[in-house]
Formats: structure tokens, C-alpha cells, sequence
């Protein structure tokens, strides 16, 4: 029995564990972060928490005698993929990132692209005054000194009581958001520009569509860099790389789909 170690906090996370529980011969557990109160809980074993940097997940790593990790974690999760590819590295084991792509400005779009959030504040100023701000709740503070806009602020949670909060309405929901419900939130708040983190996937991109059809001004923090690597763009290849790999490891073939033995 191998053990495949996958990080996460994303749909194709918790898919891909959802997916992994179906082959035989290995024994996945999902880690998360612990960001969100009530995260949504994978299929399986799952623990939650960090590891105490790439020295912690090395431990991990032997301790729990993990074979094969697989990263799926947020593309703007760029300090756990760093210590991902570290703590792989050290201890020589298989590492894959799951790695989706990025949403491509199409025609009609009004894209002003930046590098973080605090360029992102910065292409607001004098540009916009309100503004659909959907970075998540540990970000809030980057937007915290334009005084003069008015954002409507979407994460999961509600920020800590102590956070520094520009002025505004918080508005706590969870995604996939359709279509309809982001062109309501747009013109019913008469919303002049979005800041959007540039995630890539289907669940939040209504918001870039509605944002095209009504002509409202997106500013979009491209992603940072990523470990080198062996990659995949989405959950089916990851399956692929991982049932190669048990084959690699086991020097046969896995025992196969659990769901379809009869
Ligand atoms: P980050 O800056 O890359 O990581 C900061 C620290 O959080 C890591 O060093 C690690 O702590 C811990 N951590 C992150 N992901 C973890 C995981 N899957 N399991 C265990 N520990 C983890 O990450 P972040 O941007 O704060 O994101 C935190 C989590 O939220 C990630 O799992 C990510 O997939 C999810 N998420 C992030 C975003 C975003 O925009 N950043 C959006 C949606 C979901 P130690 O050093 O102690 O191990």
C-alpha cells in the first residue's frame, strides 16, 4: 500500500482526493491549511494545520511514511508549493503540481493587470470608487488606506475583529457563484471595478463574464511563481500521473478503479 500525501484548499483538491479514494493500493490523506472555520471536509483521511515550514513537512513526510505528494493547492499558495518542492526534494520522493490554468483575457474584457495586491490599490486609486473586491478576507488590509472607495468585499469568512478593513459592506459567501447572481451584484451596487485574484477554474469565473458584458473594469493580480517541476493543469491528468507512478513504484500495475472490482 503506497501513501500519497495531497495538499489542499481547492475544489480540484478535494476532487482529486474524492477520485483518488476509488484506486486500490493506495492510501490517500488530505491536508488543509486551516484557513476557513468550516472548511469543506475531503473524502477520506484529512488533517488540518500547518507543518512548521519545509523542516515540519519533512517530518511529516517520514513520519507518516508518505510515498508519492501531490500539490493542489491554490495558485496563489506559493509558500506551500516553495516548501512542497523542498521538503520532496529532501526527502526524495515524487512531487506533482496540480497546477490549473490561468483565465485569458478575451475580447471585451477591460483587464488591468498587476503583479499583488498592493499594485492592485494602487490601479484603484482615482480609477474607480466602487469596487467589487474579491481577494479574500487575509488580503483586506492592502485596500484599507483608499479611503475615499467603497468596496463590496467578498470571502468566506468574516475577517478577524482586529483586522484592518476598508470601507465598505462585507459580504460572506462561499462559491461556485453563477453567473446571474455576479451580474446582480454588480449592477444592483453599481460596481465600477473588481479586483480578482487571477485563480483560474470555472467556480468563480462568472464574475469575469459579467464584468465583460456590463464593461466594468477588472484588475487582475497575475499569479506568482511557481516551484519547477513535473505539472499537470487539471484533476483527470493528476489521476493519470498518479496511477503511472504507482506502476512505477510497485514495478506492476495497480489493482485498479476500487468502484469497478467486482
Ligand atoms: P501559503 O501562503 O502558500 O502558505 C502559508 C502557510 O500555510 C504554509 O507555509 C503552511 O504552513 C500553511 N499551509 C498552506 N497550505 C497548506 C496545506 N494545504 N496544508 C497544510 N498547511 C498549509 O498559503 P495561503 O495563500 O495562506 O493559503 C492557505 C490555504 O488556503 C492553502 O491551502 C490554499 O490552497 C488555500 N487557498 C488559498 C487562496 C489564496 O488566494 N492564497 C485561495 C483559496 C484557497 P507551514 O509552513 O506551517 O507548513
Amino acid at each position: 500500500m503506497l501513501r500519497v500525501l495531497i495538499l489542499g484548499g481547492t475544489g480540484d483538491a478535494a476532487e482529486l482526493a474524492a477520485r483518488v479514494a476509488t484506486i486500490s493500493g493506495i492510501e490517500a490523506i488530505a491536508s488543509l491549511a486551516g484557513r476557513t472555520r468550516e472548511p469543506s471536509t475531503p473524502v477520506g483521511n484529512y488533517r488540518i494545520g500547518g507543518f512548521g515550514g519545509v523542516a515540519g513537512l519533512v517530518d511529516y513526510l517520514h513520519r507518516m511514511q508518505i510515498d508519492i505528494l501531490i500539490d493542489a493547492t491554490h495558485p496563489f499558495a506559493n509558500q506551500m508549493s516553495f516548501n512542497a518542492a523542498d521538503a520532496a526534494a529532501e526527502v526524495g520522493i515524487p512531487r506533482l503540481l496540480l497546477n490549473r490554468p490561468a483565465w485569458e483575457k478575451k475580447q471585451g474584457d477591460v483587464w488591468v493587470e498587476v503583479e499583488n495586491v498592493t499594485d492592485a490599490a494602487t490601479a484603484l486609486e482615482s480609477q474607480a470608487q466602487r469596487v467589487f473586491l474579491t481577494v479574500g478576507r487575509q488580503e483586506l488590509s492592502a485596500f484599507a488606506h483608499l479611503q475615499d472607495i467603497w468596496f463590496l468585499m467578498r470571502m468566506i469568512d468574516q475577517p478577524n475583529p482586529d483586522a484592518i478593513v476598508p470601507p465598505g459592506v462585507l459580504l460572506c459567501d462561499r462559491g461556485p457563484f453563477a453567473l446571474e447572481n455576479e451580474r446582480e451584484i454588480l449592477i444592483q451596487n453599481r460596481i465600477d471595478a473588481i479586483v480578482s485574484k487571477n485563480s483560474g477554474g470555472d467556480a468563480t469565473y462568472p464574475k469575469i463574464i459579467a464584468a465583460r458584458e456590463l464593461g466594468v473594469k477588472v484588475v487582475m493580480i497575475n499569479r506568482p511563481a511557481i516551484p519547477q517541476g513535473e505539472q499537470v493543469a487539471d484533476v483527470e491528468s493528476a489521476v493519470a500521473w498518479l496511477v503511472d507512478k504507482i506502476k512505477e513504484l510497485t514495478g506492476g500495475k495497480p489493482d485498479g478503479d476500487k468502484t469497478t472490482t467486482p
